[in-house]
C-alpha cells in the first residue's frame, strides 16, 4: 500500500479542526502532536501560520503556502507601482483653515463663484464636497468644508487628501487660538500653508501686525526671509484674490504633485449622503488613475458598479482623472467619509474583499484598535515601532502650556524624542483628540477637563488622555515612559457630567448645586472636578447627593439632583461637575 500523500494549504491562521481535516488526521491526534511541540491548543483554536506549517511538515505533508486574504487584497488594491514616466502633474487639493469669523466661508464662496470651471451645460454649482476652480489654465481643487477640524477628522480616518492649506487670518483681529490650532494641525500633517490675510478692506486692518504675530508661531512670510507666502486679500471686495490663487499655484508647483492617470482609479470618499431621488451618493476624490462609468468599485465594505459620474457643476461626465472630485452614483449602501475607494476588475473580487474587511472590522471591534499609550511607549520604542513620543498639551493658562512644552521637550534623549505637536489653553476638545489619533499622540491636560464628546472619541479610538493637577507629575510620568519605568497605580474613570443650573444655600452645609446630569451618572462615593469655562476650579469628594429631599447613592443622566462638595462652597451657575472615580490599574 503506498503511503498517504498528505497535503495542506495554509494562507494564514488556521483552526486546529480545519488543519486536521486537511491532513486527514483526527483532531485529538493533532492536538497531541501540538502538545509535543509545546503548543497548547483546543479544537477551535486558531494556529498561527508558522506553527501550522511546522506541524503539517511533521506529518510529512506537502505544504502549500498561499498569500493570506489581506495580502491578496493588498496586491489587488495597490496594483503595480507607477513608473516615473507614467506620472503626470495633477491639480492641488486645498483646505481653507482659520479662526471662526475670519472669513473662510466668504473667501471660498468668492473664489468659487468667480472662478468655477464654466461648463457648457451651464449647470448650477453644487456642494458635493469639493469644487474645481480654474485660474489661468491652472486647476485648483478646494474642499468645501473649511477648518482644521474637518481636515484632521479625515486624517484620523487614515485619509490624507489635502495637499496644501490656506490659512485665513483677519487683518482686524490677528492671530487667534484657532489660527494657532490650524497652524499646528497643518504642521503635524506636514502640509504646507499659504496665508491669506483677509478683510484688508476693513478700517483699522493691520496686515503687518498679522505677519509679526505669525512669526511668533514659526510662520515667517517669504518677504521677511521665511518660506510662507502671505497674501493680503478681501473676500468682500475681491481684492488680492488673483494674487492668492497665484500663490497657491506657485506653492503647488513646488510640491511637484503627480499621479498616473493611466490605471484603474483609487481615491477617497470625501462626502456621502442619502439623496431623496437618487439614493446613496458619494463624492470621490480621485487620487490616482482614471475613474470611468461602468467600473467595479469597492469603498470600505461597500461595493458596486459606477452608474454615473457628475461634476460639481452637476454635469454628467464619462471619466474623472487625478485630483478631480466627482459624485458617484451606483452605491447601494452609504460608505463612510474617509473610506478608500478603489476600482477592481470584477465584482466577485470586490465582494470577497468587502466580506473579509467586514469580518476584520468585527474582530477589531472586539479587540479594539491600538493607539499609542504612555504605558506601552517604551515597549514600542524597543520594538522600533516608534521613535517620537508625540504630545498634544492643553493647559489652564498660556504660561503653563509653554512651560510644560519646554520642560517636556527637554526630556528627549538619543533614542526617543518628545515632539509637542500642539499646545493650547482650555479644556481638551474633540479636535485635540482627533489630532492625537491622526498623529499617534498622547493628550496631556494640565488643570483642564475633558469635554464629553472628546472623552467618547478617546474611549472609542483608544487615545491616551491624561489629566494632571501638578506639573511635576506630568514631567515625572513622561520621563518614566521614556525610560520604560512607568508604573501607573491609579487610573481615573470618568463617570459622568452634571451642569450646575441653580445654587441653594443650606444652613450649616453651605452651597449645594442644583444640577442636571447631562451624561453618564453621578455616584455619591465619587469625586468631582469642578470646571468653569474649561478650567479646573476645584477637585474633591462629593459631600451630599440628593434627589428632592432624599439622599441617594446614584443619579442617572437626564435627571436633576442636588450636589454638595466637601470643603468647597464657591459653586456657581454654569459650572460643570465632572464626576470620576479612581481605579487601581493591574500591572500587566
Ligand atoms: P468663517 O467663520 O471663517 O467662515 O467666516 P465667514 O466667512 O462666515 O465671515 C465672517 C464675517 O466676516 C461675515 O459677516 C463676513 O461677511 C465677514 N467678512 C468675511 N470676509 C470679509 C472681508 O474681506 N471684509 C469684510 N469687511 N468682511 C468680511
Ligand atoms: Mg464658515
Amino acid at each position: 500500500m503506498p503511503p498517504v500523500q498528505r497535503r495542506a494549504i495554509i494562507s494564514g491562521p488556521i483552526m486546529v479542526k480545519e488543519l486536521a481535516d486537511q491532513l486527514g488526521v483526527k483532531s485529538n491526534e493533532l492536538i497531541k502532536r501540538l502538545i509535543g511541540l509545546g503548543v497548547m491548543a483546543t479544537v477551535n483554536h486558531d494556529l498561527d501560520r508558522e506553527t501550522a506549517v511546522i506541524v503539517a511538515t511533521e506529518y510529512g505533508a506537502e505544504v502549500e503556502e498561499r498569500a493570506s486574504v489581506e495580502e491578496r487584497e493588498e496586491i489587488l488594491i495597490q496594483g503595480a507601482e507607477d513608473s516615473p514616466e507614467s506620472l503626470q502633474s495633477r491639480p492641488p487639493v486645498v483646505t481653507v483653515m482659520g479662526h471662526v469669523d475670519h472669513g473662510k466661508t466668504s473667501l471660498l464662496d468668492r473664489i468659487r463663484s468667480s472662478r468655477v470651471t464654466q461648463s457648457e451645460a451651464g449647470g448650477i454649482t453644487q456642494h458635493i464636497g469639493a469644487s474645481v476652480i480654474s485660474w489661468h489654465d491652472h486647476e485648483i481643487v478646494f474642499l468645501d468644508t473649511p477648518g482644521h477640524e474637518a481636515f484632521t477628522a479625515m486624517r484620523a480616518r487614515g485619509a490624507q487628501v489635502t495637499d496644501l492649506a490656506v490659512l485665513v487670518v483677519a487683518a482686524d483681529d490677528g492671530v487667534m487660538p484657532q489660527t494657532i490650532e490650524a497652524i499646528n494641525h497643518a504642521k503635524a500633517a506636514g502640509v504646507p500653508m499659504v496665508v491669506a490675510v483677509n478683510k484688508i478692506d476693513v478700517e483699522g486692518a493691520q496686515p503687518d501686525r498679522v505677519k509679526t504675530e505669525l512669526t511668533q508661531h514659526g510662520v515667517v512670510s517669504d518677504d521677511w526671509g521665511g518660506d510662507t507666502m502671505v497674501v493680503p486679500v478681501s473676500a468682500r471686495t475681491g481684492e488680492g484674490l488673483d494674487q492668492l490663487l497665484e500663490a497657491i499655484v506657485l506653492q503647488a508647483q513646488l510640491l511637484e504633485l503627480q499621479a498616473n492617470p493611466d490605471r484603474p482609479a483609487q481615491g477617497v470618499i470625501i462626502e456621502a449622503k442619502l439623496d431623496k431621488g437618487r439614493g446613496p451618493v458619494a463624492t470621490v476624490l480621485v487620487k490616482r488613475g482614471t475613474l470611468k462609468v461602468g467600473d467595479v468599485f469597492l469603498a470600505g465594505t461597500v461595493f458596486g458598479r459606477v452608474r454615473a459620474l457628475l461634476t460639481d457643476q452637476g454635469e454628467r461626465i464619462a471619466e474623472a482623472g487625478p485630483s478631480i472630485p466627482v459624485e458617484v452614483l451606483g452605491f447601494n449602501q452609504l460608505p463612510d467619509a474617509g473610506d478608500d475607494f478603489v476600482i477592481l476588475t470584477d465584482e466577485r473580487q470586490a465582494k470577497d474583499i468587502a466580506d473579509a474587511r467586514a469580518e476584520r472590522t468585527r474582530r477589531a471591534a472586539d479587540e479594539g484598535t491600538r493607539g499609542v499609550s504612555l504605558d506601552e511607549f517604551y515597549q514600542r520604542l524597543k520594538d522600533e515601532e516608534v521613535r517620537d513620543l508625540n504630545l498634544v498639551i492643553k493647559a489652564d493658562v498660556h504660561g503653563s502650556s509653554e512651560a510644560l512644552s519646554q520642560s517636556l521637550s527637554k526630556l528627549s534623549h538619543s533614542e526617543a524624542r518628545v515632539r509637542v505637536l500642539h499646545t493650547g489653553v482650555g479644556s481638551i476638545t474633540e479636535t485635540d483628540v482627533m489630532l492625537a489619533q491622526a498623529s499617534g499622540a498622547i493628550v496631556i491636560g494640565f488643570g483642564v477637563g475633558l469635554e464629553s464628546k472628546a472623552r467618547q472619541i478617546a474611549e472609542r479610538e483608544h487615545v491616551d488622555v491624561r489629566t494632571y493637577r501638578v506639573i511635576y507629575e506630568i514631567i515625572e510620568d513622561v520621563e518614566r515612559a521614556l525610560k520604560g519605568m512607568l508604573s501607573p497605580k491609579f487610573q481615573e474613570i470618568i463617570l459622568g457630567r452634571a451642569e450646575v443650573r441653580e445654587i441653594f444655600r443650606v444652613p450649616r452645609i453651605g452651597a449645594v448645586g442644583g444640577c442636571y446630569v447631562v451624561d453618564g451618572k453621578v455616584l455619591r462615593t465619587a469625586q468631582v472636578r469642578l470646571l468653569r469655562d474649561g478650567a479646573v476650579i476645584h477637585e474633591g469628594p462629593i459631600a451630599s447627593l440628593k434627589r428632592f429631599k432624599d439622599d441617594v447613592r446614584e443619579v442617572a443622566s437626564g435627571f436633576e439632583c442636588g450636589i454638595g462638595l466637601e470643603r468647597f462652597n464657591d459653586i456657581k451657575v454654569g459650572d460643570v461637575m465632572e464626576v470620576f472615580t479612581e481605579e487601581e490599574v493591574k500591572a500587566s
